[in-house]
């Protein structure tokens, strides 16, 4: 009988251990991803990015949603991001810290690197010694936009000064000078894992530095040595970038130039086995992408992360893009080989509110102004983040009346009432349905003209059109 107790202390005891040690791997750690700061130094002077002139008593002490971030949100913002939690293990930043002028030739180079300047400083101070992987956007260069596919002052600069500690060899020093990019090993989450950032503005739609050139700054080869010597290695990768490919939602923009959407779009098909998740910004929207392997098995997720700024885009038709809360947001990752996304938190500033309440910049009153929006695995009811499960989140959203769709469109625009009090009609749902499920411009353009909503769906023009896309899409398909 005391044999069978002994025996079953041990048994219990060896239970216990099991659960302690299955618990001490099941503990996520976690890193932020803030994005698109624009920061207007102007806000309370001259308004240089304000779309309509603010009074002076109507100036929110965080911000207006027609104007870029003054500094009081963006320190907010950063400050936020340590008093909410424990220290981060690491941080992607993924660029476009200067406002949008109305004036563009407003800001010259020097301003755009003293403004880099002051948003690394701010979190090189608020996170000391915690690595920091940096993504260059579109407006972070003079003239805006003409990121070149070479080396200049800019990217010399801001690897072998700014962000020198940052990218921490040699080798990502000399890549990042001759075209904003660089690739280096995360020792902080464990031995086989790499972040590799690319300067997707190369690809941007409105750079004209690129035009006609097959490969701008040797990227495409370099990305494609980099995934597959990672692959050759095991290890999985980050891929951290600002501009994303695709289409944005509700608008219908394609952000890259086409022959270059395809070639970084085969990129992610022929590494989705490697690449853990893509991280981007630019869009202000929170929202994601989905990306099939060319394996037939492997899933991929780009995260597309909201905005710091509140600034609603000026349009060329005249007309303003959506208003948008301020975003920062928190992803959890497992700590064991091989890494998943688990989960999401996104936090956010209801402008609006926090904009009545005053309080003391740095203050615990001041970064509690910032709350939790959601959570993307209760939010969307999926076990993490993986592309795996943000194709069921998809499944979900296809179906009729979804509340999860409902719970997308409202982070979509970080819970702005100018936006989500308008509802999503059949349309609407698909305008944002068709760019997740396809970042292909031909297979996301044929979605749109299939959606079921679509009155046009049985006529004869529509099916024309249909006829054409596919036309289209072969003809290209056989270009590439
Ligand atoms: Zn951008």
């Amino acid at each position: 009988m005391g044999h069978r107790i002994i025996q079953r202390d041990t048994v219990l005891a060896s239970l216990c251990l099991l659960v302690v040690l299955s618990t001490a791997v099941a503990i996520d750690d976690y890193f932020w991803h803030v994005t698109d700061l624009h920061y207007d130094p102007t806000y309370l002077t001259s308004q240089d990015s304000c779309n309509d002139v603010i009074a002076a008593d109507k100036l929110g002490q965080y911000g207006d949603f027609e104007c870029d971030a003054p500094w009081r949100l963006c320190r907010s913002a950063v400050e936020s991001m340590r008093l909410i939690g424990p220290q981060p293990r690491f941080i992607i930043w993924t660029g476009d810290t200067p406002a949008h002028p109305k004036i563009v030739d407003s800001i010259n180079e020097t301003d755009v690197l003293n403004l880099l300047a002051n948003a690394t400083q701010l979190i090189k101070q608020t996170f000391p010694g915690v690595p920091v992987y940096v993504a260059l956007g579109n407006h972070d260069y003079r003239p805006d936009n003409q990121l070149p596919p070479h080396n200049c002052n800019l990217y010399n600069v801001t690897a072998r000064t700014l962000w020198f500690d940052w990218l921490g060899s040699i080798e990502a020093i000399e890549t990042f000078s001759r075209g904003g990019y660089y690739t280096k090993l995360m020792p902080e989450i464990g031995q086989k894992v790499r972040a590799v950032i690319a300067n997707t503005n190369l690809y941007y739609y409105r750079n004209n530095e690129t035009t006609g050139l097959a490969d701008p700054a040797g990227q495409f080869d370099w990305m494609n040595r980099t995934l597959r010597m990672a692959r050759d290695n095991g290890e999985q990768v980050h891929l951290i970038i600002h501009v994303p490919p695709g289409v944005m939602e509700m608008e219908g923009w394609k952000w890259f130039k086409e022959d270059y959407n395809r070639k970084f779009l085969w990129i992610l098909r022929t590494y989705a086995d490697v690449i853990l998740a893509v991280y981007a910004g630019h869009q202000h929207q929170d929202t994601f992408r989905l990306i099939e392997g060319l394996d037939g098995i492997s899933k991929l997720g780009i995260l597309i992360a909201p905005a710091v700024t509140p600034w609603r885009a000026r349009l060329s038709t005249g007309g303003r893009g959506p208003a948008h809360n301020p975003g920062i947001r928190r992803l959890y990752y497992n700590t064991s080989y091989p890494y998943t996304v688990v989960d999401i938190e996104q936090y956010y500033l209801p402008l609006t509110e926090a904009n009545r309440i005053i309080t003391d910049p740095g203050s615990t009153t001041e970064a509690q102004a910032w709350k939790l929006l959601y959570r993307y695995r209760n939010s969307y009811n999926i076990p993490d983040v993986s592309g795996n499960s943000l194709y069921r989140a998809l499944s979900a959203f296809k179906t009729r009346d979804s509340a999860q769709f409902q719970s997308y469109y409202t982070y979509n625009s970080v819970a702005s009432t100018h936006h989500s009090n308008v509802p999503c009609d059949c349309v609407c749902k698909y305008s944002h349905l068709c760019p997740i499920e396809h970042v292909d411009y031909g297979a996301s353009d044929t979605c749109s003209v299939q959606a079921p909503c679509k009155a046009a769906y049985t006529t004869i023009g529509y099916r024309l059109v249909v006829s054409l896309l596919a036309l289209v899409e072969i003809v290209l398909h056989f270009k590439l």
